[in-house]
């Protein structure tokens, strides 16, 4: 075993479970206790690696969770960026989360992260609709596709409309037969695109439709191309028909209790892991907080980092991992905020969201804009944010400009208020983070999650990218990938 700083070890296991009992019997050079039971380091305090951590520790595993970031929470974190302060990347669940919930529960929080609902945050009335050219219209969330509500959109002929029902049969298949949560459920609809469902279903003029007025608004955020993404990714949300919830005091609630009670090591870069040795043990290379290099080969390895990471962080994956590694990419989720002199607030809440296919060609190119008059009580300066479409994103990385100026004029004419001299900042919030699921991507991650159950290993795989694109997935994963560890090792 290396050599490791003591005292950041006993300080990060005191905020345990136990933690008199942990800190006491700490082996010198150990990052675990002098304890029975196995020892596991699991990279990456996102919500998967928490979960992952808290169900391995509660069935006797010693843990050690390594984040090379200061804070904890990966992508479901909240945090200062420039002068604003909130969610970095996911703000709100869907309500499907069995597993979340059930882990906030445990943990006393449950009310707090089943939060408020969609519908009472937003109220449809207070004109965030969508615009299409014929009319503005409420969509519904990213995580519903409702018949009904779908044949009420402003423009559709009365061929769609028709046709619109034929969707309901494979609605109610899929959401009877496949967890949202935990995607390998869905790998018999992995066989074609969302785009391509949609015209073979309704036909070229009907489906076309449907793709430019809802279907590719679902995918606008997450820059996911209809014709490219797996119709499982989103058919899975569409016809799960519950609400998105907003967990009340913010997304990082569920993150931040299991922090308290978990020994995160923060400034924990892991640089690469060993294939197994005879013993079956992988070694986990890393550099800690003071930036030294330091190895530890503990029982069990869970890598829950992000997807895109996998190929040049582990040694020897698999063939089936690998080829899942080798898919595992993310899109671009272009944003810009200008931050307003108070003096220039907007002096209420201004909006306007459009399909991609809106005819006017400034609006077709954001899916979303808005001025926010600014929060003195939560300490949030007024802006104006700008999310530039999907289709749109390829023209702006060609440009070579940077996201505020290629923005400027489509939104100085989204919102002719807006002046430069009125801008104190501006923060460049784009994302590139959203992973994609290309269609194939979920029969590949099954066939690695079922390998990965057949017996006991070394290392283990969970997270976003063998589950599905959002928090209760990740979650899932976590808590699925210490069920089969717990069982092989346990
Ligand atoms: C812009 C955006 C908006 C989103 N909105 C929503 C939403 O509203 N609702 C929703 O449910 N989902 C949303 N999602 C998806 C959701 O955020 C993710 O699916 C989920 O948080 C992934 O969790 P995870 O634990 O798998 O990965 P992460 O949260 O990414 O955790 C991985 C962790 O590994 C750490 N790590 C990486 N490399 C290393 C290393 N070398 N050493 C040590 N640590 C390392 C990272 O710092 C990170 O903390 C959104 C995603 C994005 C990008």
């Amino acid at each position: 075993m290396t050599e490791y700083k003591v005292d950041q070890q006993r300080r990060n296991l005191v905020k345990g479970l136990g933690a008199a009992t942990l800190a006491s019997s700490v082996m010198p050079g150990s990052l675990f206790a002098s304890e029975p039971g196995p020892t596991a380091v699991i990279i990456g305090a996102g919500i998967a690696g928490l979960s992952a951590a808290w169900d391995l520790r509660k069935a006797g595993f010693q843990v050690s969770i390594f984040e090379k970031e200061k804070f904890t929470g990966g992508r479901m974190v909240e945090l200062q960026t420039g002068p604003l302060y909130g969610p970095t990347h996911a703000e709100g669940v869907f309500n499907e989360n069995r597993e979340m919930f059930a882990l906030a529960a445990e943990l006393g929080i449950e009310k707090q992260v089943r939060g408020e609902a969609y519908d009472q945050v937003w109220n449809p009335d207070d004109g965030i609709g969508l615009d299409n050219g014929h009319g503005i219209y409420y969509p519904g969330g990213m995580s519903d596709f409702d018949i009904e509500n779908t044949m009420k959109i402003p423009g559709l002929s009365r061929e769609t409309i028709n046709k619109l029902p034929l969707l309901q049969a494979d609605m109610d298949e899929i959401n009877a037969t496949v967890d949202p949560c935990l995607l390998e459920t869905g790998t018999a609809y992995d066989n074609e695109s969302v785009g391509e469902y949609y015209m073979r279903m309704l036909g070229k003029v009907a489906g076309k439709e449907i793709i430019d007025y809802k279907i590719e608004q679902n995918c606008a955020g997450w820059g996911w191309d209809p014709f490219e993404t797996s119709k499982i990714a989103l058919l899975s949300w569409l016809a799960s028909k519950k609400q998105f919830v907003y967990p009340r005091g913010g997304i990082g609630a569920l993150t931040h209790k299991l922090d308290s009670l978990l020994p995160v090591q923060n400034n924990t870069t892991v640089r690469y892991i060993t294939p197994a040795d005879s013993n079956g043990r992988h070694t986990v290379h890393y550099l800690n907080e003071n930036l030294e290099r330091r190895s530890v080969t503990p029982d069990v390895v869970v890598c829950a980092v992000e997807g895109k990471y996998l190929d040049s962080m582990v040694q020897g994956l698999t063939p089936k991992q690998q080829a899942l590694a080798k898919n595992c990419f993310f899109t671009k989720q272009p944003v810009v905020y200008w931050v307003l002199d108070d003096k220039y607030a907007s002096e209420e809440f201004a909006t306007g969201a459009y399909t991609s296919s809106h005819p006017d060609p400034i609006k077709a190119q954001t899916y979303h804009w808005m001025a926010m008059p600014g929060y003195p009580q939560f300490n949030q300066p007024p802006y104006v944010r700008y999310s530039l479409t999907r289709r749109y994103t390829p023209e702006w990385q060609n440009s070579d400009m940077a996201i505020e100026d290629y923005c400027w004029p489509m939104i100085k004419s989204l919102y002719p208020r807006l002046e430069k001299s009125h801008i104190v900042d501006i923060v460049d919030y784009t994302s590139d983070s959203l992973i994609h699921m290309p269609v194939g991507y979920v029969n590949q991650m099954a066939e690695v999650l079922r390998e990965q159950r057949k017996q006991r290993k070394g290392l283990y795989l969970a997270g976003e990218y063998v589950a599905g694109a959002h928090t209760g997935a990740a979650c899932a994963s976590g808590r699925s990938v210490a069920r089969d560890i717990v069982g092989h090792w346990i």
